[in-house]
């Protein structure tokens, strides 16, 4: 790749902006800088569709409205799109062999406003399949590695995305947090990544997982930049019932505000002795800073937190079974060659189209839903779901600004190291997973590197609709951390 190219994709959202309005390159120019870097960093495998023709048409529809003075407020910035918002006309995978060819009619509503204020896509980003997993490898396109160390695995599920942005592959990326897949690739990845308040974006148009849980969250590589993106794809959209008429402030105006006087809560029960020893040493680190900057350090006590766990995945596998039983290879997705009738129908196609992460999660989310376990299970599990809100809510009210975890208990798996056995991968999201139980928000920031030079990221979490907050503690930490370059960037 020649050197002025490399320098394009060095460039935050702000510096883009002004480079082309002050004609120092075109859209065309970067764009297709964004795709040739795409192609360079392949073997990361961050996307499962490059749209290079449609990319190269949108940013000379950029290039035109620039020459016309009539520029939007995201002109020609290349995105990545996790492969589980539908993209008119454009194939949409959820990277399963259920959705192999499946090509959506209609565009989501977050990827509409992204596309709407000028943003071009480089491509749709590779994920677990349909966001079932912690490392990017459930997949039926294989795993996504780590541009910090390619031995080892982006993390999930939308790994793509925080590969890509970390890669330079993208400038910013779209993704989802059901559990903790936008925060958990972020902290993997050394990038910044929101998971804003449930209902704060549409989801109309995302491929579902678990609806009362999923939510689309950004990628970037600064805390600016991240505000920006989730300010174009915030707000109300009357085509999903759940999404907030709550008002959108302007996200990066709280960004290098003092935080002096504030109050960070620590969860007393996330102190456990299983975080990875660096991990650990980092999380004090963070804590120093805070108090440098003027706040208050404090111990909080959830104590349901504990059940944050088991609660999510009794919850979210009953969503996601409900969810994916419109897969019987009748309207669309897989349909098997050859079949007796429509019961070996149904069976051989959800058999051959859906992974063993999706089926086992299906089996689950029926058990628990079944007559018989419903009331022991799901409706309990319910109850502890409200139980964890109302903790959280109450340690906002009660004086607390943000809580302070680290993001993951590990750095980056290796690939040839990652966890087997499910249980021991869900646990890697005890930390991330409470929010969307929650619903609250929260954003991993690159917080340090192991000794490896793998990076820690760490979590901030807000109360509802509070993510200005969240922008206004990762800037400081942003500025402190001073991270390292990306060995591949
Ligand atoms: N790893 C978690 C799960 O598998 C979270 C995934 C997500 O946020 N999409 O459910």
């Amino acid at each position: 790749m020649v050197d002025g190219m490399r320098e394009l994709l060095k460039l935050g959202l702000e510096e883009v902006q002004k480079g082309l309005s002050n004609k120092d390159f075109s859209a065309s120019e970067l764009v297709s800088a964004y795709i040739s870097r795409a192609k360079e960093t392949a073997h990361l495998n961050a996307y499962i569709t490059l749209s290079e023709e449609s990319a190269m048409d949108a940013a000379r529809e950029s290039d035109r409205r620039i020459a016309k003075g009539e520029a939007r407020s995201m002109e020609g910035v290349p995105i990545g799109i996790k492969d589980l918002f539908c993209t008119k006309g454009e194939r949409t995978t959820a990277a399963s062999r259920m959705l192999y060819n499946f090509v959506p009619q209609y565009e989501s509503h977050v990827t509409e406003l992204a596309k709407s204020a000028g943003c071009v896509s480089v491509g749709k980003q590779n994920m677990d399949e349909f966001a079932m997993g912690s490392a990017s490898n459930t997949g039926v396109f294989g795993e996504v590695r780590n541009p910090w160390d390619t031995e080892c695995l982006a993390g999930g599920s939308s790994g793509g995305g925080a590969a890509s942005v970390a890669a330079m592959s993208a400038l910013v990326a779209l993704g989802t947090d059901t559990g903790g897949s936008v925060r958990q690739p972020s902290s993997f990845c050394g990038v910044v990544g929101v998971r804003p308040t449930y209902g704060r974006c549409s989801r109309f148009g995302i491929i579902a997982y678990a609806s009362s849980f999923d939510q689309a969250g950004v990628f970037a590589r600064s805390t600016e930049d991240c505000a920006k993106m989730l300010q174009v794809i915030s707000g109300h959209d009357p085509r999903d019932a759940t999404s907030s008429k709550e008002k959108v402030p302007l996200f990066s105006e709280k960004i290098g505000k003092s935080i002096k006087g504030m109050r960070v809560g620590i969860p007393k029960e996330w102190e456990t002795d299983g975080l990875e020893p660096c991990v650990a040493s980092a999380w004090e680190n963070w804590k120093r800073w805070l108090r440098e900057a003027g706040c208050e350090i404090v111990s909080v006590s959830i104590p349901s937190l504990k059940y944050a766990m088991a609660c999510y995945y009794v919850l979210v596998p009953a969503e996601a079974s409900s969810n994916l039983a419109r897969y019987d290879g009748i309207r669309y997705g897989h349909r098997t060659d050859s079949f007796i009738d429509v019961q070996g129908l149904y069976k051989k196609s959800r058999a051959e189209g859906f992974g063993w992460e999706v089926k086992r999660r299906i089996i689950i989310g029926t058990y628990v839903l079944s007559h018989g376990y419903y009331d022991a299970y799901y409706k309990k599990a319910q109850k502890v779901r409200a139980m964890i809100a109302k903790e959280f809510m109450d340690t906002f009210s009660g004086g607390i600004d943000v809580l302070l975890s680290p993001t993951s208990p590990t750095t980056a798996f290796r690939s040839d190291d990652a966890p087997t056995d499910p249980v021991t991968l869900y646990l890697n999201d005890m930390l991330t997973l409470p929010i969307n139980v929650a619903g609250v928000c929260a954003i991993s920031v690159p917080g340090g590197v192991s000794e490896h030079m793998r990076p820690i990221g760490l979590q901030l979490i807000a109360a509802p609709f509070q993510e200005g907050k969240l922008f206004q503690f990762a800037s400081v930490i942003e500025k402190n951390a001073a991270m390292p370059r990306c060995p591949l960037a």
